[in-house]
């Protein structure tokens, strides 16, 4: 009996520019099934293309690679023991391929230059046929061949395609499909100049890195029809192929920078939280379960399997994915909000970088309060210039203000009640204890402990006597809060109100409420 044979995924990017959403989806999906299968994820990266090939991509790729939580067993970085995982130090291997497959007649030397190519393409295309290499180095005999080459031609390979053939496919996306094998390029393998090209080595390494299956975009279908009948020349049994199809934008058509930014990199720096893309981008032609959108990785993991992959192409929504961002940051730990949003907050000079180290309880408060307010990072700096800097009421504001001529003395009467309670101080104060900035409750639905067990008023207990006092005053509610609002923040929008008054704490409270009352 033979050993069972160990599941083996790969993502092969070529590093000639940024991760794209396509391709990151590519990686989610092999990344995924890996794990599903319980076997091991390569990174392969095909940088035969030295031209092209970029360390600034290669850099870019595993960048997005760990912003989006996806981990590789074998490739850059990690090693192991398939390697090398640069194509670009595997030509060795190719020359010996390339030789093979000569030797056994499935390769031949090609000594067209590109105009008699592309000449024969245009013949072809006159006679109504579909146009393609016109194979006229197919059969050369030995003399041909010698002579071609004493006139000063350096030969291309290409593969010898089977010429009458019906081969049908297996495809783990598309179905069985039945392709007509004459109209597939003898394609070439390795170029003048010895350059081997995509398909030739996308095989050899796919068979010597023990590849068992492959998810990738449909348009490399044809390449995979290829790459079946190279396999077959090896004697090799192929890994399966599930080519899946492409991502469209609004329009229907295929997604592209005119819809929406198309590299991965971008969401990170526009202030997307990563568990958010990573969720949205699998579900770009794979749905968890009909009613639930949101899962963490390891829950995809759980249900993951190719065949589940959508038959029919899925629209990148950004509108979505602004949405199911705003909902990870609802769900986030507050110690990973205040660490996502840091760049952010540091970047718009919102709050001084001494203090993450110093308070770290109002950096948590200031995010507390916001974490219902924002999807995206950029947007809590502007809802935290009021904490550090006494604001100019807006127009919203100077309207609540001068609503009620009686206003005055109702703000008046609220900072004689703060003055008499235990609320917290306000940051920053003079070193020592005084300087700890109590915590907000996170948790809203626990019971409200006793005013007598807490060492300052909690926002719900601050809210209590604000409805006594506006009681007392005989107003209703809403008068003593509108103006309270505006005197505090300066406008007419924010968090909870008596959240506020907890975090301002009594210093600020006080002066703010002194400033308005006048
Ligand atoms: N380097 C190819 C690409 O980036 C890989 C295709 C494949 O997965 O075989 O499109």
């Amino acid at each position: 009996m033979s050993a069972p044979v160990t599941p083996r995924l790969r993502f092969a990017p070529s590093p000639t520019g940024p991760l794209h959403i396509g391709g990151a989806r590519t990686a989610i999906y092999n990344w995924a099934a890996a794990r599903a299968l319980g076997g091991r994820f390569l990174l392969r990266i095909e940088d035969t293309d030295q031209a092209r090939s970029t360390k600034a991509s290669l850099e870019n790729i595993l960048e997005s690679f760990r912003w989006l939580g996806l981990d590789w067993d074998e490739g850059p970085e990690h090693g192991g023991d398939f390697g090398p995982y640069f194509q670009s130090e595997r030509l060795d291997i190719y020359a010996r391929y390339g030789a093979r497959l000569l030797a056994s007649g499935h390769a031949y030397e090609c000594f067209c230059t590109s105009e008699e190519v592309e000449a024969g393409r245009e013949a072809l295309k006159a006679a109504g046929r579909s146009p393609m290499y016109d194979r006229r180095c197919r059969d050369l005999s030995d003399a041909q061949r010698e002579e071609l080459r004493g006139s000063g031609r350096v030969a291309s390979l290409r593969f010898r395609m089977p010429l009458d053939e019906d081969l049908t496919v297996h495809d783990l996306g598309k179905g069985q499909v039945v392709v007509n094998l004459r109209e597939v390029d003898d394609w070439v393998m390795v170029r003048a100049g010895g350059m081997p090209l995509y398909n030739f080595a996308c095989v050899v390494d796919d068979l010597e890195m023990g590849i068992t299956h492959v998810v990738r975009g449909e348009e490399h279908f044809v390449n995979g029809v290829k790459q079946l009948v190279m396999f077959r020349a090896l004697g090799q049994p192929a890994p399966q192929y599930a080519h899946i199809p492409l991502i469209l934008g609004k329009d229907g058509k295929k997604l592209s920078k005119r819809d929406a930014s198309t590299a991965v990199l971008d969401y990170r720096d526009h202030g997307y939280s990563a568990d958010a893309v990573f969720n949205y981008i699998a579900l770009l032609g794979w749905s968890f379960s009909g009613d639930q959108d949101l899962f963490t990785r390891d829950e995809m993991v759980a249900r993951f399997a190719i065949p589940d992959i959508g038959k029919s192409g899925a629209k990148f929504d950004e509108e979505k994915l602004q949405w199911m961002a705003g909902e990870y940051v609802r769900r986030a730990a507050i110690d990973d909000l205040v660490a996502w949003t840091k760049p952010f907050v540091l970047a718009a000079g919102a709050v001084p970088e001494s203090a993450y180290a110093s308070h770290p309880d109002l950096l948590r408060n200031l995010v507390r309060c916001n974490q219902e307010r924002i999807r995206l990072f950029p947007e809590l700096p502007p809802k935290l210039g009021y904490y550090f800097t006494d604001p100019e009421p807006d127009d919203a504001a100077r309207k609540n203000l001068a609503k009620f001529p009686d206003a005055p003395q109702w703000l008046a009467a609220y900072a004689e009640l703060l003055g008499d309670s235990a609320i917290p101080p306000s940051y920053p104060k003079d070193r020592g204890d005084a300087d700890r900035v109590a915590v907000l409750p996170t948790d809203r639905n626990a019971s409200l402990p006793d005013r007598s067990a807490v060492p300052f008023l909690l926002p719900a207990h601050l809210e209590e006597d604000a409805r006594a006092l506006a009681d007392r005053l005989g107003i209703k509610f809403g008068n003593l809060v509108h103006p309270l609002r505006a005197a505090l923040t300066g406008t007419d929008k924010g968090p909870g109100l008596f959240d506020i008054v907890y975090l301002l704490g009594r210093e600020r409270c006080l002066a703010r409420l002194s400033a308005s009352s006048r």
